[in-house]
């Protein structure tokens, strides 16, 4: 291989010049290893880091995740689902086949209960279509919009709260007219400071449409920050490529929110996308769902997020999970989330800990919930406080 060095206005970079971007090296664990020699045993590694070959070869029906799945009778094709079966071959790779289902794959493979209907459980929960300005913007707080820019994920969460939105082909990412007009809807709203292009998965998107979204928000004065939300750094980290990352640094301030749900889902790949991502100067957040018998616990939380700041990763949202229909095997009780929060604030780093919130169902927007730390106030005005280990304490208040 021919490397050559280059200068760009403002630092040294090594130029790959002899291989092809697919070809550039990027980690492989030895469980996913194992996985390629059993199941893609003519694909070179070359063509697994391809993002391109890992979304083309992903596995899209019940009968090919059976060839390496030992399903239980509740994994099973949902005819009526709306959400599509999606799963990258490189996220296949880490879930396991052990008589107890592991927490990544009820995440990924449909089971029968999505075909229950819960207490209050309805298609876009949040009414992000009452607050569609145009196509593809949800502006629902006032200084900030969501730009929902595709409808394709790479791997599908089957507790999606944007089931109702999304699709099966790569080919019904937003047309490029439904792209202008959000453009133009930001361009006209000036007190639009903050844009979050999320979907879909953004990051599937090509180099150039991602390129395209970026130069064209970045050219609009008012915007001052730019947020990608995505999974891609778990489901797909082959995804965040030199190029990619050239381009996204260019477009500073940019933050990426990344789904994040297990500890299992922190691999040697997804550690390398997220410090190649931190290393261009990306805060990274994280978004994270409470899910049923997967993450619902204190220790795998704490995990979680200490193996998140590991990898500069700071956590950002703890969410309820959205009672989209179909959805009870995933939800936990809202005592759950507050008990998490009360179980990490003060016995870890401050760092490591997110805002548990609700995203409210008819479009209330995020509302936060915390235990109740604050116990009122005593017959002489001082505030009562409960710390983390349960003492009280008091703070003369400023009368
Ligand atoms: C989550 C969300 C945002 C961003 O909210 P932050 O609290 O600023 O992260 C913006 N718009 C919509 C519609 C959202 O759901």
């Amino acid at each position: 291989m021919e490397t050559k060095l280059a200068s760009s206005s403002t630092e040294f970079y090594i130029e790959e010049k002899a291989e092809p971007p697919s070809h550039r090296i990027f980690p492989v664990n030895t469980q996913t290893l194992t996985f390629i020699q059993n199941n893609f045993p003519t694909a070179t590694i070359s063509e697994w880091n391809d993002w391109r070959w890992q979304i083309k070869n992903s596995f899209t029906t019940i009968e090919a995740l059976s060839k390496f799945l030992k399903l239980t009778d509740k994994e099973v094709f949902l005819k009526e689902t709306h959400l599509p079966l999606r799963i990258t071959p490189y996220y296949a790779s880490l879930l396991n086949n052990d008589q107890n289902i592991g927490p990544l794959r009820k995440t990924v493979v449909p089971v029968s209960d999505e075909l229950l209907l819960g207490n209050g459980e309805e298609n876009d929960p949040l009414h992000e279509h009452a607050d569609n300005k145009v196509k593809c913007i949800v502006h629902r707080y006032p200084d900030r919009v969501l730009f929902l820019v595709t409808g394709f994920c790479s791997t599908y969460c089957r507790y999606c709260t944007r089931t109702h939105m999304v699709s099966q082909s790569e080919k019904q990412h937003s047309s490029k007219k439904d792209w202008d007009e959000a453009l133009q809807y930001i361009k006209e709203h000036q007190e639009v400071r903050d844009v979050l292009i999320s979907g879909g998965d953004p990051l599937t998107l090509s180099d150039d449409r991602i390129e395209y979204l970026l130069s064209n928000l970045r050219s609009i004065d008012h915007v001052e920050i730019i947020r990608i939300g995505t999974k891609v750094p778990a489901v797909l980290p082959q995804r965040i490529t030199v190029e990619l990352v050239e381009i996204l640094k260019k477009y500073h301030p940019l933050f990426i929110s990344i789904h994040i749900t297990h500890p299992e889902e922190l691999t040697e790949e997804m550690k390398f996308a997220c410090n190649r991502l931190a290393d261009a100067g990306i805060p990274l957040g994280s978004q994270t769902v409470l899910l049923k018998d997967i993450n619902d616990s204190t220790n795998i939380y704490k995990k979680l997020s200490h193996e998140m700041l590991k990898v500069r990763i700071r956590p950002y949202y703890l969410y309820q999970c959205d009672p989209i229909p179909g959805s009870a095997h995933f939800r936990t009780p809202v005592s759950k989330g507050l008990e998490i929060i009360k179980g990490v604030r003060g016995f870890t780093s401050g760092y490591a800990i997110p805002h548990y919130v609700i995203d409210a169902p008819g479009g209330g927007g995020k509302i936060p919930l915390l235990p109740d730390y604050y116990k009122g106030k005593d017959n002489a005005g001082n505030v009562v406080l409960e710390n983390y280990e349960g003492n009280k304490y008091k703070y003369p208040d400023y009368i």
